[in-house]
């Protein structure tokens, strides 16, 4: 025996600070690992049918849901081939890494891509999204992608005001929204803002295992569905109506669905989809205080200049000058098992990530957060020592004992 372990990470529970996938419930995790049921068995079917009523109630919808094995990116990829033909123009507002995604996955799909370019600090401007619409005379845009909360910079999009700005061009095009790190801990509407297709995923807000994501589509959408040429099969909406479950091509995952119906139940009756909003914003608020600390000495900054729109789901934090954040994630992970997100695409090296959805209470978030100040001081990076007591004060000013 040797006097020294192989474990090269400390024990302890990992503190999992990614913006997804997230913490998986422990209730939920039991829910998943069930035994193999046959999916036409009307036991299960009660249990999907549940599911499919309560993720509507969550997406704030009365149209209709369609399901799929696969990620984010399936459900991304369904809400295209369903609703265009070769051809049809996009137009993109341009959010960051996810919003540049779905745009080269629509031209890959041969459809016209149009964006509207914004700085990723900023966000997009509504003046220029509304001049980009009211410039399209003969309505050759047929769809308007917009990521609700862009995970990639911790900004959040206020869709209501994307929905106004189509209305007052009297732009036809189909609103379509990425909702996958929002909904189930940022307030989603989709009927009353005019959603005609959100993409929604499994391993994010609903805290469960990757693997499972959706559209909601509007009635609008339908309309458009029947006459979009783009090939499809596994994810052909006309294909999955004609099935009992009314979604779904091939095997259901039982699974999952036995963990969404606990995840629901969690967010709806155990603490309530109101107060799941209200904990998000108190904790991104909270990471915000933190980080606007350490920057008093140059040190780490908020990516995200917009005060609007700040994200509560996930808070993206820009390195100073000449530091690289991969040091600081990696003592993180290392020392205190604690996982941070890294900087996507053209932010990488440069901004780390901290995930505040789902399976979270504040001192999980505040223990994220010390693991964090630890590893920039072992680092050598400068900031202001005494974000987490920021964090901590405006944490308990909001508490009664
Ligand atoms: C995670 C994410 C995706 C991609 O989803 P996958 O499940 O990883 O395929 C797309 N858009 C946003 C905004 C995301 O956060």
């Amino acid at each position: 025996m040797s006097a020294t372990g192989t474990s090269t990470r400390p024990r302890g529970r990992q503190f999992f600070a990614n913006p997804g996938p997230t913490n998986i419930p422990d209730s939920v995790l039991l829910a998943v690992a069930h035994s193999t049921v046959d999916f036409n068995d009307p036991a299960f079917m009660e249990v999907y049918d549940a599911c499919v009523e309560g993720l509507k109630r969550v997406l704030k919808t009365r149209q209709h849901l369609f399901m799929y094995t696969g990620s984010g990116h399936a459900a991304w990829e369904a809400s295209l081939v369903n609703l265009f033909s070769p051809g049809d123009a996009v137009l993109i507002l341009e959010t960051g890494h996810f919003s540049d995604s779905w745009a080269s996955m629509a031209r890959d799909m041969g459809l016209e891509v149009r964006q509207v370019p914004a700085d990723w600090r900023q966000g997009v401007d509504m003046e220029a999204a509304r001049a980009a619409l009211a410039a399209d005379k003969d309505r050759a845009i047929k769809g308007v992608c917009a990521v609700h909360n862009e995970t990639s910079t911790g900004m959040a999009l206020p869709l209501a005001e994307v929905r106004a700005a189509m209305d007052e061009v009297g732009h036809p095009a189909l609103l379509l929204a990425d909702t996958i790190s929002s909904l189930g801990s940022i307030d989603f509407r989709m009927d009353e803002w005019g959603v005609d297709a959100a993409v929604g995923g499994s391993q994010k807000g609903l805290m469960l295992p990757t693997g499972m994501s959706f559209t909601g589509v509007s009635e609008k959408a339908m309309a458009a569905h029947e006459k979009a040429r783009l090939p499809k099969f596994y994810f052909n909406w006309t294909r999955m109506l004609g099935r009992k479950q009314r979604s779904f091509v091939g095997t259901i995952p039982i699974g999952l669905f036995y963990g969404l119906r606990e995840s629901l139940r969690l967010i709806e009756e155990e603490e309530g989809l109101e107060q799941v909003f209200r904990r998000h914003s108190r904790l991104g608020e909270a990471v915000r205080r933190c980080v606007r600390h350490w920057s008093g000495n140059n040190g780490p900054q908020l990516f995200c200049t917009n005060p609007g729109r700040f994200s509560d789901s996930v808070t993206a934090v820009l390195m100073p000058e000449g530091h690289n954040c991969e040091a600081v994630r990696g003592t993180a992970l290392n020392r205190f098992n604690v996982s941070l997100g890294a900087g996507l695409s053209k932010l990488d090296g440069r901004v780390f990530r901290v995930g505040h959805l789902g399976d979270l209470n504040e001192p999980m978030v505040l223990g994220t957060l010390a693991a964090v100040e630890m590893s920039l001081k072992l680092n050598g990076v400068p900031h202001a020592p005494g974000g987490v007591d920021a964090a901590m004060a405006f944490l308990a000013d909001g508490m009664a004992a």
